[in-house]
């Protein structure tokens, strides 16, 4: 197991520059615990308010995440579906001070299972987000995989560019428990590629699965 991992490690790194993931301007960027921003206090220079209800004011993400999700929510709102944004952008300062609170509620160990190092947060890329139900049930909780706006969201995210990015029975790939309401942008065709390859984008994308730093 050992050496055959360390061969499907060597092998992506040509595809990887081609495609742009490890560019962090690119929306095809891949970030996760084994594969930090470069350089890690990396940060857009698009950020804009989507146009969408948020529980807070100000909340950006790079101008072509932003039109995306500004559909992603039309789409549903035209279902019946109300959504809000809750969390968008977070720069490596933010991230710092909230994996220190993580840390020092939970302990390191604990916190890595749920909080990014700062660095290694897709929210750092202006191309993540986490969404919630209008009503506010579930937020950030794992039961928002089971309202009608989580399940909305698994079912048609892909279609306006958005993947459920940590899903369930992928923790020892993506590094994360199952988050129904974390969405990160990669693009319509992207999208597609990742939900027909079984949802999960270190494998669609051919990287190394990530479960630790
Ligand atoms: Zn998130």
């Amino acid at each position: 197991a050992a050496s055959s991992a360390a061969a499907s490690s060597a092998a992506p790194s040509a595809p990887a520059a081609r495609d742009g993931h490890r560019n962090p301007s690119s929306v095809r960027v891949l970030v996760n615990k084994r594969n930090p921003l470069q350089p890690a206090d990396w940060a857009p220079a698009d950020l804009t308010v989507p146009d969408i209800r948020s529980t807070r004011d100000g909340l950006t993400l790079r101008a072509e995440a932003a039109t995306a999700a500004e559909a992603l929510f039309a789409a549903a709102a035209a279902d019946g579906v109300d959504l809000s944004l809750v969390s968008a952008y977070r720069s490596y300062s933010y991230q710092q001070g909230t994996y220190a609170g993580w840390v020092q509620q939970h302990g390191r160990a604990g916190a890595d299972r749920i909080s990014a190092r700062p660095g290694h947060s897709e929210h750092q890329t202006g191309l993540a987000m986490d969404v919630g139900a209008a009503d506010a049930a579930c937020t950030l909780e794992q039961c928002f995989g089971d309202t009608p706006e989580g399940a909305w969201v698994a079912r048609h995210a892909a279609a306006h560019g958005w993947i459920v990015r940590y899903p369930a029975g992928a923790e020892d790939v993506t590094g994360y428990s199952p988050e129904p309401w974390h969405l990160r942008y990669v693009g319509t065709p992207a999208a597609a590629d990742v939900v027909r390859s079984g949802g999960v984008l270190e494998t669609a994308w051919g990287f190394a699965p990530a479960p630790g730093y």
